[in-house]
């Protein structure tokens, strides 16, 4: 019997897709199956199913086996806690990531009640990242899975009570209190409600990124850059954070070329004019990434000239790319006010323009998307919602 979850699927199946999402968001070891490469495991997905061909297809290490599950039934299966214990809270917080973990256990260190409801698991960002050499308290740096667990367990602690694989799909308010819906269908009230939703990196979605993330595909330099000391890398976008990330990485790298999509680039005439006087820089225009090629480490990149056709094949120690960052504001964007990219605006107290409706960290307008300081606002928007509680009674 196989002591890792295996999952039997192929590479067009969107519910193998989801499933296996599922187990990376979870940090959850599987073994990926693909039926189609593999006539044995054909014949085992249709014995299994009785003579149909069912994807996915889940056998677990005790022997039990999930066909095509829901997010919920595997939520189920890995023993997560999907719905709270109480229909009303002191606070909700919405996203286990850095800030709201640590506001939460802030919040209710003090003996306030506290829901976190997060969507995927505990710890956010960090939970994806490989190490953090930058969180205050590590000197050798920490594994951002480790990183995460201990906040999640912190939280616990303090009986912060945490549901995961469970997603906040609305938010009301109805006379003084917040409710909060989720993806099951529950809802939940609460006084005040602070949003950590973070933000995510706008990925390629091309082959070999999900693969190689967080090995030699990243989207922080000031996180990942010094991996790169002596090394080659490839800054993949012609913008502002594009040009300024790889200016910062030539502290470590001793080759960073830039590619960009357009036959321009945007970056501002001061970053363009500081990169062209690099003579470890080089800027290549009119590109497109069509594919990173690798197992278990990046082996080359694959471009298109777009305007000859020509395919090549580039060959770089790691990747860093800086396309866009897009806040999960989605929530709330018609009811606070966001800026032009959607990032939230809070007054000094880290409140909208909604009454106690909080937001701290990555999706805060004027953070600076880094995990000690995503930590930091948690901190700070806790006492901060202290201070309201007290007025709002
Ligand atoms: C690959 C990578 C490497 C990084 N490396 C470093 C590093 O070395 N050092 C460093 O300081 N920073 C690093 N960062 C940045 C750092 O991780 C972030 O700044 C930090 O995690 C932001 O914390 P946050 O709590 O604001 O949001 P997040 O960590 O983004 O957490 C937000 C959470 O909210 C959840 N969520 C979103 N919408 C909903 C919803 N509707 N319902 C329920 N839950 C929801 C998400 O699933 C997520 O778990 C890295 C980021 C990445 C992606």
């Amino acid at each position: 019997m196989s002591k890792k979850i295996l999952v039997y699927s192929t590479v067009w199946c969107p519910d193998c897709k989801r499933a296996k999402k599922f187990f990376s968001d979870h940090r959850i070891q599987y073994e990926n199956i693909d039926i189609e490469k593999d006539p044995e495991a054909m014949a085992f997905v249709e014995k299994v199913n009785n003579g149909s061909r069912i994807i996915p297809t889940i056998i677990f290490p005790d022997g039990s086996k999930l066909i095509e599950p829901s997010n919920a039934e595997l939520a189920e299966k890995l023993g997560l806690q999907t719905r709270a214990k109480q229909e009303s809270y002191d606070v909700i917080v919405i996203g286990a990531g850095p800030a709201g973990l640590t506001a939460a256990f802030y919040l209710a260190r003090e003996g306030h009640q506290v829901l976190v409801i997060e969507k995927a698991s505990v710890g956010g960002q960090i939970g994806t990242t490989q190490v953090l050499d930058n969180f205050p308290g590590f000197d050798e740096g920490i594994d951002g899975g480790v990183l995460a667990d201990k906040l999640g367990r912190q939280a616990r602690r303090f009986e912060v009570e945490i549901l995961e694989a469970q997603e906040v799909t609305n938010l009301r308010r109805d006379g003084i209190f917040w409710i909060v819906e989720t993806s099951d269908g529950a809802s939940y009230a609460c006084k005040a409600v602070l949003l950590t939703t973070g933000a995510r990196y706008r990925r390629l979605n091309i082959p070999g990124e999900d693969e190689l993330i967080g090995t030699n595909v990243h989207f922080c330099a000031t996180c990942d850059g010094a991996f790169y000391k002596g090394k080659k890398v490839l800054v993949i976008g012609g913008g502002n954070s594009g040009f300024e990330e790889g200016l910062f990485l030539t502290r470590f790298a001793d080759q960073v070329d830039i590619v960009e999509f357009s036959p321009q680039v945007k970056a501002s005439q001061i970053l363009q004019d500081k990169v062209s006087g690099k003579e470890n820089m080089k800027v290549t225009v009119n590109h497109a990434v069509q594919e990173f090629r690798g197992e278990s480490k990046l082996d080359s990149v694959v471009v298109q000239d777009r305007e000859t056709g020509e395919i090549k094949e580039w060959t770089y120690d790691g990747v860093f790319v800086f396309i866009g960052l897009s806040p999960n504001s989605d929530l709330v964007k018609d009811m606070v006010e966001v800026n032009k990219f959607g990032f939230i605006v809070t007054d000094k107290t880290l409140m909208s323009a909604q009454p106690g409706l909080f937001a701290a960290g990555d999706v805060r307008e004027g953070s600076t998307k880094q995990a000690a300081s995503a930590a930091g606002e948690g901190a700070t928007v806790a006492l901060m919602i202290r201070e309201y509680l007290k007025e709002a009674g």
